[in-house]
């Protein structure tokens, strides 16, 4: 399907109601869970009974070709509150974990039990970071090792969203020491599963609503049905890695697919914060007075905003156009999921920060939302792989498609040979055009418009 920013019917209206419930249920009560670093059970009841919480509501929202439905309606939520935000899609990660590595029968087992059903709502989460090793994935400790028909599951777990109060915890361990983190696995650990322990729940700057949690794994026995994928694929996918490590090649695991596959998704994530505080600020320099004027006449204030405005702008694009690339099977080359989230997370953190800026004293007080705001928004260039580690993904797609034209070169051109001979711009087009012209004194004018019409261009 062709890139289009055109919303359907049904995504303006996906958009209008997620906005609704942003403002009218979230907006109200971000402050309050803010503070309290309390996890938002009834917003999750209320997002359940809107449809907002299931996972046919995701594969309804992953499986749009046009690619556009999943952020735009993560940024109208993460316009109310990053923190209730996270703490409603956080099953969502776990679920595209999954949804990459399970096989149908246990996408079927395990999806449901990710987001229960309203009044009996469920958690999930995505167990990949440890405490020596976020960003470089050659430092997972955490170990499988086969026990009959059983694994047993050891490790240590850190920043883990849902951690320990999840029904569903997607984890990943490494099951072949020689392979290191090229050989890790993914498992399901049901909430509860002794030697699971909630280590304690993290105390965090901002997105307070979410919870956020340091786990132990001691000797989590697990049964074989738990592996995702199952064994049969999991022994011909090392197999594959080492066949690639011993001809010093490189082989991807499912841990870094998952991450990539949800770069979009978070980098709308961080848009719909930027846009929060993008349109607080103008609306408070328009109003508040310095010297007998708005302030927003100043340039010195105006230019950022409008700077800001800009900026976001071509995040957004950059996120639409990622998502319509994974929606379609067109891969990150060029490192397009990075370049989504890391221009989306630094828009944020610049605008929260400017917000500040603009509203002077009021801006660092809590009786306003944007010193809150700036404190979500920074978590954007950490987490989901931190502005460094998307950089780094990005040079080195540059370094292998170096000598490779832009991606709309490169793509498969759509609208056929008949556009290829007639369509705009072409070589036949131009001589007609030419010609045309020569005759406008000879040829009546109506007749010559309507010739004109008639040769549209094909699509
Ligand atoms: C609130 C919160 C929620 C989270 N939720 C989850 C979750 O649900 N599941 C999960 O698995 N993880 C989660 N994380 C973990 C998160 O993904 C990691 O914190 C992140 O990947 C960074 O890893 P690190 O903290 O170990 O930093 P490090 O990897 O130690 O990096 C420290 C600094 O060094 C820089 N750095 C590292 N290597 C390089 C390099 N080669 N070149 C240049 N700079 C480099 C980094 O960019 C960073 O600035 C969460 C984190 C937070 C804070």
């Amino acid at each position: 399907m062709a890139f289009d920013l055109t919303p359907t019917a049904a995504q303006h209206d996906l958009a209008k109601r997620a906005h609704e419930f942003a403002q009218d249920c979230i907006r109200p009560v971000a402050q309050h869970y803010d503070q309290a670093q309390e996890f938002p059970w009834p917003i999750l009841e209320e997002a359940a009974e809107r449809g907002f919480y299931s996972p046919l509501f995701y594969r309804d929202l992953i499986g749009d070709p046009t690619g556009l439905s999943l952020p735009m309606f993560m940024e109208e939520l993460f316009w109310g509150c990053a923190g209730i935000g996270l703490a409603i899609v956080m099953p969502a990660l776990a679920l595209s974990a999954i949804g990459q590595a399970a096989t149908p029968k246990q996408m079927l087992q395990w999806a449901p039990e990710c987001f229960g059903t309203p009044g009996d709502l469920k958690l999930a989460a995505l167990a990949i970071s440890e405490p020596e090793g976020g960003s470089d994935v050659r430092n997972l400790r955490t170990r499988a090792v086969r026990d009959g028909d059983d694994w047993i599951i050891d490790g240590h777990k850190m920043w883990i969203g849902n951690g320990g109060i999840a029904d569903v915890h997607v984890v990943n361990a490494v099951v072949d020491e020689e392979l290191g983190h090229r050989g890790q696995a993914l498992f399901v650990v049901p909430g509860g599963t002794p030697g699971l322990e909630l280590v304690r729940k993290l105390d965090k700057l901002g997105c307070r609503a979410s919870h956020t949690a340091e786990l132990k794994f001691d000797h989590v026995r697990v049964p074989a049905d738990n592996l995702l994928g199952g064994l049969d694929k999991l022994e011909h996918a090392l197999a594959k890695r080492r066949a690639a490590a011993r001809d010093g090649g490189r082989s991807g695991s499912v841990t870094l697919g998952t991450f990539e596959q949800t770069r979009p998704m978070v980098a709308a994530q961080a848009l719909g914060i930027a846009r929060a505080a993008l349109e607080y600020m103008t609306t408070y320099a328009n109003r508040r007075e310095a010297f007998g004027a708005p302030i927003i006449d100043n340039q010195g204030v105006s230019f950022p905003i409008a700077d800001l405005a800009t900026q976001i702008d071509a995040a957004r694009l950059l996120t639409w156009r990622a998502s319509w690339m994974a929606a379609n099977g067109v891969p990150f080359e060029r490192g397009e999921g990075s370049m989504a989230k890391l221009a989306a997370s630094e828009v944020a953190v610049r605008a929260t920060e400017r917000a500040i800026q603009t509203m002077g004293g009021w801006g660092y007080i809590t009786d306003h939302p944007v010193e809150k705001w700036y404190r979500d928004a920074k978590l954007y260039t950490i987490f989901e792989g931190t502005s460094e580690i998307q950089r780094i993904v990005i040079s080195h797609a540059l370094g292998a498609v170096d000598g490779r034209p832009p991606l709309h070169v490169d793509l498969d051109p759509s609208g056929g040979p008949l556009n290829k001979m007639f369509g705009r711009g072409t070589e036949v087009r131009g001589r007609a055009a030419a010609s045309a012209l020569n005759m406008r004194d000879h040829v009546p004018g109506p007749i010559l418009k309507a010739a004109l019409k008639i040769l549209r261009p094909p699509r």
